[in-house]
């Protein structure tokens, strides 16, 4: 095979050429890994910021994130590509915690430093907030699904899987409704079951570091995107960003990308994000299939809610959740990334605040806040509303395969099949898989 010396180390092959439409968690991702292997590789990103649905937002000189985020220990490829991009101090980009758990009011849990499965045992033994019958209640729930493989009937939906094995109202509204809203950005009335046994079966049923936090102490372009397009530079690859791919058209050996200009690739990823696939591939006749299936999505918001207080407010821990109301999990983002007297709230899924005005969201949740923990006025507040965060995880939806009926062209996103939700371990296996198709054509 040819190649172009090129850059840093790396030799770079002149057969193929990668197009990446989008410049997210899975279009980086699939660039990375394209790179790595001497495969040349243009990204094009729409925006000015990389990262997509997890990316930095400049406000007033504060970088904020969209979307306050949290990774946990089962999120082995995510870890796996920011350790491969990030220099020696990666590791200070993320504060790793042992699963613990804090509702306000009452609810404390916080998993043992002991082998699998026994911290989550202790863990829920030794809780605070549950009763003795919720307790039984759930450590049954976890022995019966382990005994069938944690698997449930199709579709059904996460309160029919919780009503079958009994679960009490406390115990729901503790632990698996917060678990099944933060995993999955749906609520359990709607909320597929299986999917929930997935994420239970690979988090809190895996090994003891699989239930780990993981919470970024940089913003969220600077934990990944940004240093992967460095990767991918010095591996000779291209990262445009600012450029919006305006079409593509399938030639007879090669695809035809246009953006501020045209040109040709041998491989196409499309890795824009399900509400866009139609806008950019809407006139690849044979895509039709993947298109219609998106089509059919139902989106879920999240709205993230920053309040800068005065210097010296802090939290009790930096991460609490809240169990009646609108804010859900509140981070302190003076412990976590030293923005003192910050606190992030984050409020996932559908629900009444999305028809509040911004400023009066802002003003309910500080007063939700501050009823609990006697706060002062902020001194200002953000409200970031991500319309169509996720998908809705519904049972029973059909979700696009990363290969496509045309050779050369693949689907990259959180939204494509997996056994898990739209999550960040889910944009990126999705990259990697479609890299890995253009590497290795005939695995
Ligand atoms: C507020 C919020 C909180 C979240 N919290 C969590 C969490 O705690 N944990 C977790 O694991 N996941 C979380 N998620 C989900 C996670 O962010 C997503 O699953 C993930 O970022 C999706 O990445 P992606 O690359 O598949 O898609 P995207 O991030 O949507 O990337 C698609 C990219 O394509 C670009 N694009 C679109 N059209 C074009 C075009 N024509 N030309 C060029 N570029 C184009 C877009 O600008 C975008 O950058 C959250 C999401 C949100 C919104």
């Amino acid at each position: 095979m040819a190649y172009l010396a090129c850059g840093v180390n790396a030799r770079v092959e002149k057969t193929r050429h990668v197009a990446v439409i989008g410049g997210g968690w899975a279009g980086m991702s699939a660039a990375v890994e394209l790179a790595t292997h001497g495969t040349r590789v243009t990204v094009f990103e729409a925006a000015k910021t990389l990262g997509g649905r997890a990316r930095r937002v400049d406000s007033d000189g504060a970088a904020l994130d969209n979307g306050l985020h949290i990774l946990i220990g089962a999120y082995r490829e995510t870890l796996r590509v920011i350790e491969k991009v990030s220099s020696a101090d990666h590791g200070s980009k993320l504060m790793r915690l042992p699963l613990q758990l804090r509702l306000e009011p009452g609810f404390r849990m916080h998993a043992a430093r002991l082998p699998a499965p026994l911290h989550v045992a202790v863990a829920l033994a030794f809780s605070r907030g549950l009763g003795v019958a919720e307790k039984f209640a759930a450590a049954r729930f976890m022995h019966s699904q382990k005994a069938s493989g944690f698997q449930c009937e199709s579709g059904l939906t996460v309160s029919a899987l919780l009503n079958q094995y009994r679960q009490p109202d406390d115990l729901v509204e503790c632990l698996w409704a917060p678990l099944c809203i933060s995993a999955l950005n749906t609520g359990p009335e709607q909320a597929d079951a299986q999917t929930f046994l997935n994420v239970l079966r690979d988090s809190l049923a895996g090994p003891r570091s699989a239930s780990d936090l993981l919470l970024p102490k940089t913003d969220f372009s600077n934990l990944f995107p940004d240093p992967a397009a460095d990767y991918v530079r010095k591996n000779g690859g291209q990262v445009q960003r600012g450029m919006t791919v305006t079409s593509l058209r399938k030639l007879d050996n090669s695809f035809e990308v246009s953006a501020a200009s045209t040109a040709r690739y041998s491989h196409v990823i499309l890795a824009v994000g399900p509400h866009r696939l139609e806008q950019v591939a809407g006139d690849i006749a044979q895509l039709a299939p993947q298109v219609a299936m998106v089509r059919n999505f139902a989106y879920q918001p999240i709205f993230s809610v920053f309040l800068q207080y005065p210097e010296n407010v802090r939290l009790p821990v930096l991460m609490i959740g809240m169990r009646r109301g609108l804010a859900q999990w509140i981070f302190d983002r003076g412990q976590l990334c030293d923005q003192r007297g910050m606190l992030g709230v984050v409020i996932s899924a559908s629900g009444n605040h999305q028809d509040l005005p911004q400023s009066e969201l802002a003003q309910r949740v500080h007063q939700e806040l501050e009823q609990r923990f006697a706060l002062p006025e902020p001194r200002w507040s953000r409200v970031i509303a991500e319309k169509r965060a996720t998908f809705a995880c519904t049972p029973n939806l059909q979700r696009p395969t990363t290969r496509t009926p045309v050779p050369g062209l693949f689907i990259a996103g959180d939204y494509t099949q997996s056994p898990y939700p739209a999550t960040l371990e889910t944009a990126v296996r999705s990259g990697l898989d479609c890299a890995q198709h253009i590497l290795a054509p005939h695995v």
